[in-house]
């Protein structure tokens, strides 16, 4: 990955990814420092994609054939259709409208079993230093658990912050990409659903 790096940049100093214009992105320059964006005053609670007012829902019509790693008969595995920066990043999707929050016992022991086992097959594989697990949910009504493995070794690319690295990084190759994947999908189908990678 380093190598990927100092190609795209020789003193290893990469452009500033899209997310430096997002909203959401709370830093700012002043005065040629960084510093916080002045907070807004609040406003009302926007519904989110597949709430009433909300946009309509593309999940519920089904999630895009080339995105899907694995899937059983509750939950589908994705992974962005475009290379990442962090050597795997996947998105665990209920089928249904539900939050963290909304589950049965059964199905809260389902994505415990299965996120136990990706985080478990993922932090094996060559080059990992560890597997981030993150809910947040603002955007979707499909409750969705977000999986960033960062690279071992480096240590600015840890904690958080792993997840802006993943933007900032060059993308892994698409070959290096579909082998993984399939890995992944292939060992975590040995506990049950279907490998679509
Ligand atoms: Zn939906």
């Amino acid at each position: 990955m380093y190598a990927r790096v100092l190609a795209a940049a020789a003193d290893g100093r990469l452009p500033t990814p899209s997310m430096s214009q997002w909203d959401v992105f709370p830093w700012e320059v002043v005065d040629g420092s960084l510093a916080p964006k002045a907070l807004t005053a609040p406003g009302i609670e926007q519904p989110r994609i597949g709430e009433p007012g909300g946009a309509p829902c593309g999940a519920c019509e089904g999630f895009a054939p080339e995105s899907v790693v694995w899937e059983d008969e509750h939950w589908v595995l994705t992974t962005s259709q475009e290379p990442t920066g962090l050597p795997v990043v996947l998105i665990l999707w209920t089928r249904e409208h539900l939050d963290v929050g909304d589950f049965d016992d059964e199905h809260a022991a389902e994505l415990g079993r299965i996120a136990n086992r990706l985080v478990r097959i993922i932090e094996a594989m060559p080059g990992i230093g560890r597997v981030h697990v993150n809910r947040w949910g603002d955007g979707s009504s499909h409750s969705h658990v977000w999986f960033f493995a960062r690279p071992a070794g480096f240590a600015q690319i840890k904690g958080s912050h792993a997840v802006d690295w993943d933007d900032i990084l060059p993308p892994v190759p698409d070959d290096v990409r579909r082998a993984d994947l399939h890995a992944i999908a292939t060992k975590l189908a040995n506990w049950g659903g279907t490998a679509r990678v």
